[in-house]
């Protein structure tokens, strides 16, 4: 560890003074944020506040992966773009966009989904996973990926003016999976309020800087459900199915 990277720079002092102090994170908790690296997978309109808020914050290295252009319907939620970029790949525009709200971090972006060998090598690199994603299918290849790495996984789920969040620490908690053995049925193009899209990505982030950080008290193995639209907000405790799903069966700690 370079001298450098052993402190925050007046630069980056300056910058994260208001997160710094008491109930929010000392100068070595906003260190480790530094020397952390995150994945987001899809950046529209939970991931990309989720990415942004991350970015930022001031975590060190922010990966997204997102393929495909953006397009008119997107921007009634998706806040890393604009009327400028529609017809235009989103990942390359949103990747200069993070770059561009903080010179102290790299953002690596990634204009596809990954496959599951590409989600495992991508875990393996990093400290905390946040799916973003829509469909099941990558959010439970998401979910395996951090049990076959030990990566913590924040998952986050928005449907018209609803949303759930789960932090799962593989080695303690239960897995995606073990929510939702059988993949539900996905309807491609859902409902969504961007109010509640932003809202979820955000607090995607906050437990992602907690966990990062290690300030605060982590939502660890409960899900946060907010009936934004009969304005009711629940958690639960998730618990282990009475026999351990196939993935947790391969869970080892990092
Ligand atoms: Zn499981």
């Amino acid at each position: 560890m370079t001298e450098s990277s052993q402190y925050l720079s007046p630069e980056e002092r300056a910058r994260y003074a208001r997160q710094l102090g008491p109930g929010v994170l000392t100068e070595s908790q906003q260190l480790r944020l530094k020397h952390s690296t995150v994945l987001v997978t899809r950046v529209g309109g939970m991931g990309g506040p989720a990415a942004q808020m991350l970015a930022m914050a001031g975590v060190g290295r922010v990966i997204i992966a997102h393929g495909g252009e953006l397009i008119e319907p997107d921007l009634n939620r998706q806040v890393l773009g604009s009327e400028a970029g529609l017809g235009q790949r989103r990942a390359p525009a949103f990747g200069d966009y993070l770059r561009s709200l903080n010179r102290f971090i790299e953002v690596e972006a990634l204009d596809y989904e990954p496959n599951d060998e590409q989600a495992l090598a991508l875990a393996e690199e990093c400290d905390l996973l946040v799916s973003c994603a829509p469909t099941f299918g990558e959010r439970l290849r998401l979910g395996r990926a951090s049990v076959a790495t030990g990566t913590p996984l924040i998952d986050a789920a928005q449907w018209g003016m609803s949303g759930t969040l789960y932090a799962s620490d593989p080695a303690r908690h239960p897995c995606l999976a073990c929510l939702y053995p059988h993949e539900p049925p996905f309807e491609e193009y859902f409902p969504v309020v961007g109010a509640i899209s932003s809202a979820i990505g955000s607090l995607a982030a906050l437990e992602g800087i907690k966990i990062l950080s290690g300030a605060g008290v982590v939502m660890w193995g409960r899900m946060l459900a907010y009936d934004g639209f009969l304005c009711r907000i629940t958690q639960l405790d998730a618990h282990f199915p009475a026999s351990r799903c196939d993935v947790c069966r391969r869970s080892r700690q990092k």
